[in-house]
């Protein structure tokens, strides 16, 4: 069997992915285009996502999948054709998608939930805890910060009981990736921007965690509760969010949670880090414990993935790369993160092959590890 042939046989395991939209199985083209930027201003998918390379060659391999002729408003009429667990699935199975572990307090409430979700795909959903929007649902029940870090660290250590296999922040989109070690005057800094957003929040306001010292308690704490079931923690890198500032987003601003030693048993991942991808690969080099993702960034670069894989590897042990689609609000969004991710990774492993890097064996156990073995081995609560 050639080496193409073999990789497609690999389940892809969706290590951090979103459910889609419930209830809009009808799309506009606006509404087909909407995952593939993260933009906010409309203008940029309705003027301009048409022209991104990515999207393009998505609408002509869509096409294949849905017999028709490759135009977009074809595709979309056809995808809206089609009844929506059916269509669910007939994706799912041409990815060859394993299992999926999804973030569902992404746009919460306004998706399928991931009990539903796994019975449309006919394939496990795991849970991934969001640790900011955790907290920020529980201000009704929790008056103080410490209130609110007891609550955490509860449904950290339920984590088995409620099907949740790893911990998720946004730190990055919040307040920025420099954590550091909570001190006194932190954690009272933190105790009193709890106490402003709950207040804000009971009051109809807004209740958005932000403020850089309580992210960092809130991200500290359920990093110590994780340390007894070992669950990976994943972390938002670089392209992620249209309101981040990149410069905070630079993965090496995370020292102090890498050198904390009673961190150093817990995987540490980083997800999509385009453009950082070389600075992540760099810290996989030197922290045995962290993890490089280039999750969001493969299905909305195409075919430039080959170079950011390649890129990626040249520090990253293959042991510690490990795939994901970020897929969200559409099912083609995760479709087609598998598609690239497969698509592309069978490319560079054919270029080692071919140049007698490695022989075609070796190849396929790399392909393995990445898309499927690594992320069972650093999520012990997963099954499949
Ligand atoms: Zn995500």
């Amino acid at each position: 069997m050639d080496l193409d042939a073999a990789i497609a046989q690999i389940p892809f395991i969706d290590h951090h992915v979103h459910q889609p939209w419930k209830g809009r199985r009808l799309l506009s083209v606006n509404e087909f285009r909407r995952p593939f930027t993260e933009a906010a201003l409309p203008g940029t998918w309705e003027q301009h996502l048409g022209n991104l390379i990515g999207y393009r060659w998505l609408i002509r391999e869509l096409a294949k999948i849905l017999n028709v002729a490759p135009d977009e408003a074809t595709v979309v009429t056809a995808r809206n054709a089609r009844s929506e667990t059916e269509y669910h699935r007939l994706l799912a199975d041409n990815a060859n998608l394993g299992a999926a572990y999804a973030d569902d307090l992404f746009d919460f409430g306004n998706c399928i939930d991931v009990t539903a979700w796994a019975a449309i795909l006919g394939r496990p959903v795991h849970r991934l805890l969001r640790v900011e929007t955790f907290v920020e649902q529980g201000y009704a029940d929790c008056a103080t910060l410490d209130a609110a870090l007891d609550r955490l660290r509860r449904e950290v250590a339920a984590a088995p009981e409620h099907n949740v296999v790893g911990l998720k922040s946004i730190a990055g989109y919040r307040s920025g990736l420099a954590f550091a070690a909570p001190d006194s005057e932190n954690q009272a800094r933190a105790a009193a921007a709890y106490t402003r957003l709950r207040d804000a929040a009971l009051g109809g306001g807004s209740g958005r965690i932000a403020d850089r010292a309580l992210v960092n308690t809130i991200v500290w704490t359920a990093l110590e509760a994780a340390i007894p079931l070992r669950l990976p923690m994943q972390f938002h890198i670089g392209l992620g969010d249209d309101d981040i500032v990149m410069t905070k987003n630079d993965p090496t601003l995370m020292r102090a949670l890498f050198t904390h030693e009673p961190f150093r048993d817990l995987p540490l991942v980083l997800l999509h880090c385009y453009p950082y991808h070389r600075q992540a690969g760099y810290l996989a080099s030197i922290y045995p414990n962290v993890y490089v993702d280039l999750g969001l960034t493969i299905p909305i670069v195409g075919p430039g993935a080959v170079r950011i894989i390649e890129e990626t590897l040249e520090l990253t042990p293959t042991s510690q790369l490990i795939a994901s689609t970020d897929g969200h609000m559409t099912p083609e969004f995760q479709w087609f993160g598998v598609f690239v991710w497969r698509w592309a990774l069978t490319r560079v492993l054919q270029r080692y092959v071919a140049d007698n890097i490695m022989d075609q064996e070796a190849a396929l156990s790399i392909a393995s590890a990445v898309m499927r073995d690594n992320a069972l081995r650093i999520h012990p609560l997963a099954r499949g």
